[in-house]
């Protein structure tokens, strides 16, 4: 469960300017693909395109071998998480924001969920606890709280597949480390698709692809990567 397959996908927000130049790519059932290269390069849009939040020109990106192009957006969703670099609390309490998209989750599933992801200390500090109000109007949170919120709502969605997108590169070294840590525990076994800039943001990838151009120019383990420069 959770696989994910692009087959010579091409791509562009205006079809006369190809983005994605026909890409190829596999991730299969609880293992880790990361995406790197530099800005500009395509990254963010193969999530978008995963997303189904626009149509493909040409090929196909398949969910557990199902055409996404045939499927609800809905359920495409419903089955991907996202941690994306800099998370959009909603204007509600803490409990609410970990608890989007399983509004049914018991209270000790959100405290649960909170641990994992290493904040629930943080938040029984606050005078209100997990009722404290956050997002725009509420509690300003630093950008490695917010980081931590997503990844503990991520934990309690639990879905099959979790996308990555830069979820640490707004956030300085040592914060980076830590939420690296939490974000490891997240992805252990689970279908995962990790974009970042830098290989060397890249722990433990199954495989890793060099996107430039819109086109895949290398792709193989970290140690194979790191030979070849
Ligand atoms: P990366 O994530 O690798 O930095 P993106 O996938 O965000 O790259 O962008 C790839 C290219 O697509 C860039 O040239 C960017 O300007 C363009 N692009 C991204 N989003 C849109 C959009 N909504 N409409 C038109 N062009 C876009
Ligand atoms: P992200 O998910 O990385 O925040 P954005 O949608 O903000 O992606 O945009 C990513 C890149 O695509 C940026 O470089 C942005 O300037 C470019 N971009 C976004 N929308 C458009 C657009 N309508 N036309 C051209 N480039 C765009």
């Amino acid at each position: 469960e959770g696989a994910v397959r692009f087959e010579d996908v091409r791509f562009g927000y205006d079809p006369a300017r190809e983005i994605l130049k026909g890409i190829s790519f596999d991730v299969p059932p609880g293992k880790s693909v990361a995406i790197v290269g530099p800005s500009g390069a395509g990254k963010s849009t193969v999530s978008r395109l995963l997303f189904r939040f626009y149509d493909i020109q040409s090929g196909r990106i398949l969910i557990d071998g199902q055409d996404i192009a045939g499927v609800q957006q809905e359920s495409v969703r419903a089955a991907i998480g996202i941690v994306p670099q800099d998370t959009v609390l909603f204007n509600d309490t803490i409990t609410y924001n970990i608890r989007y998209g399983r509004i049914g989750a018991r209270e000790a599933e959100v405290r649960r969920a909170a641990e994992l992801a290493q904040i629930a200390g943080f938040i029984q500090e606050l005078p209100d606890g997990f009722d404290s109000m956050v997002g725009e109007r509420g509690l300003k949170l630093s950008g490695g709280e917010k980081q931590r919120v997503a990844i503990a709502r991520t934990i309690l969605k639990a879905p099959p597949i979790l996308v990555l997108d830069e979820a640490t590169s707004a956030l300085d070294t040592h914060t980076e480390q830590e939420i690296q840590t939490a974000l490891d525990l997240v992805s252990k076994e689970r279908t995962t698709l990790t974009i970042a800039h830098r290989l060397s943001t890249i722990i433990d990838a199954d495989e890793i692809i060099v996107l430039k151009s819109g086109e895949i120019v290398e792709r193989g383990s970290h140690r194979e990567l790191l030979e070849a420069d």
